[in-house]
């Protein structure tokens, strides 16, 4: 579980994806393109292509004098190759399959929905191959951990996903991008962290989303929940919970052996402390699992333990798992359940199911091909 956690398992047997353009600090940048014969006014203008128009195809931007595209186009490899993509909710939730450049496979999801008159947009991103965490109800666990992803393997999607969009109609721009693919993002830090600078930079060095717009989801590694308190940017962070007592969690998250539930709230409430970020507390509800209602008392006591107005609870339905012996609870219980929580005056919502048919919802990705 330490090379899990550490992520120490990144690069074992495994051939380095190469390098992309948007991985590069501003002087490794300058020094490309003055190693390509460009003037340095040149730099700001490829990394629009592909911050501002989604564009990562160097040959066909003709701005560039025809003679430097082919040398431009080494910065700009292509890290993401589409294997298949499914549609459902009638177009408005799409599920990506891509090969990464050693045949590793990952998944991504886009979903669309209409409010008012406008139109808003999520992509659930994967930050790594498979998982280590092995968490028992996820398709994801069951693969074991692959490798790390790149920062240019998670940026890849997220332009990806903003070309999905403009097929899907409607929204234009992606509004959210939530850590809730493939892969624990706290065991990737280093990357995610520096993939979630260059979504949320402004052109020219990012694609412009809102930080307020990114969801980290974690299955609890304190000291990085710590560690990204103090990045100074204002992400939200979800706890992936899911019992509130240590007996049933260390079976349902095996991680809660390492970082128990009162740290990893504690860990939690801190956040909230020092970003001001309200946290999400997600908990998919396994029937006879960990739907009891005394579950429910003993989440709200711990939760109003830490203080009120710093989390509320995102209730999830059990998405189904190939071989998994876990049900999802009756609507009754689920409603029971969050009606106690209510009573305790801990703000809940239940998390609309979206992509469930396509094996696109949470915990569902595994990258079949
Ligand atoms: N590894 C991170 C993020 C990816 S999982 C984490 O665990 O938080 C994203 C979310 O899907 C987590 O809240 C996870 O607990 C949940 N999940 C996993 N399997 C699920 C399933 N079968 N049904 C519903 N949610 C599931
Ligand atoms: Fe990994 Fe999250 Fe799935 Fe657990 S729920 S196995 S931490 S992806």
């Amino acid at each position: 579980m330490d090379d899990v956690v550490a992520g120490n398992l990144e690069g074992v047997g495994v051939k380095k994806p190469p390098h992309h353009w948007i991985e590069l600090d501003a002087l490794a940048r300058q020094e490309l393109v003055a190693s390509w014969g460009l003037p340095s006014y040149r730099l700001a203008q490829i990394t629009r292509h592909y911050v501002e128009r989604f564009e990562a195809d160097p040959h066909t931007w003709t701005d560039l004098p025809a003679s430097a595209r082919e040398a431009v186009s080494s910065a700009f490899p292509v890290l993401l190759e589409p294997v298949r993509q499914t549609m459902t909710d009638r177009g408005r939730t799409a599920k990506n399959l891509y090969r990464l450049t050693d045949g590793a496979k990952i998944e991504s999801v886009v979903m669309t929905y209409a409010r008012g008159s406008g139109s808003r947009s999520t992509l659930c991103v994967s930050c790594q191959a498979g998982c280590g965490i092995g968490c028992p109800f996820c398709a994801t666990g069951q693969l074991g951990l692959q490798r790390n992803l790149t920062v240019g393997e998670i940026c890849e999607q997220v332009r990806l996903a903003v070309v999905d969009l403009e097929s899907m109609g409607g929204a234009p721009k992606l509004n959210n991008v939530v850590f809730m693919g493939m892969g624990e993002p706290l065991a990737n830090y280093g990357a995610v962290v520096e993939a979630i600078r260059v979504m949320t930079a402004g052109s020219p060095d990012g694609f412009g989303i809102t930080a307020r717009g990114v969801t980290v989801s974690t299955a609890g590694i304190v000291p990085r929940i710590v560690d990204l308190s103090a990045e100074g940017l204002p992400l939200t962070l979800a706890i992936s919970l899911h019992a509130p007592d240590d007996d049933l969690r260390g079976d349902l998250v095996p991680l809660n052996k390492r970082w128990g539930v009162g740290e990893v709230l504690s860990a939690a409430a801190d956040y909230f402390r020092v970003t001001g970020r309200r946290v999400s507390i997600e908990y998919a509800l396994m029937r006879d699992v960990n739907d009891q209602p005394w579950r429910a008392d003993l989440l709200a006591k711990k939760l109003n333990g830490l203080g009120r107005g710093w989390v509320h609870v995102n209730v999830i339905p059990l998405n189904p798992t190939p071989d998994s012996p876990w049900q999802p609870s009756t609507r009754k219980t689920t409603e029971e359940f969050m009606a106690r929580l209510e009573q305790a005056r801990v703000p809940v919502t239940l998390r609309d199911s979206r992509g469930q048919d396509i094996d696109g919802g949470c915990g569902q990705l595994a990258a079949r091909a």
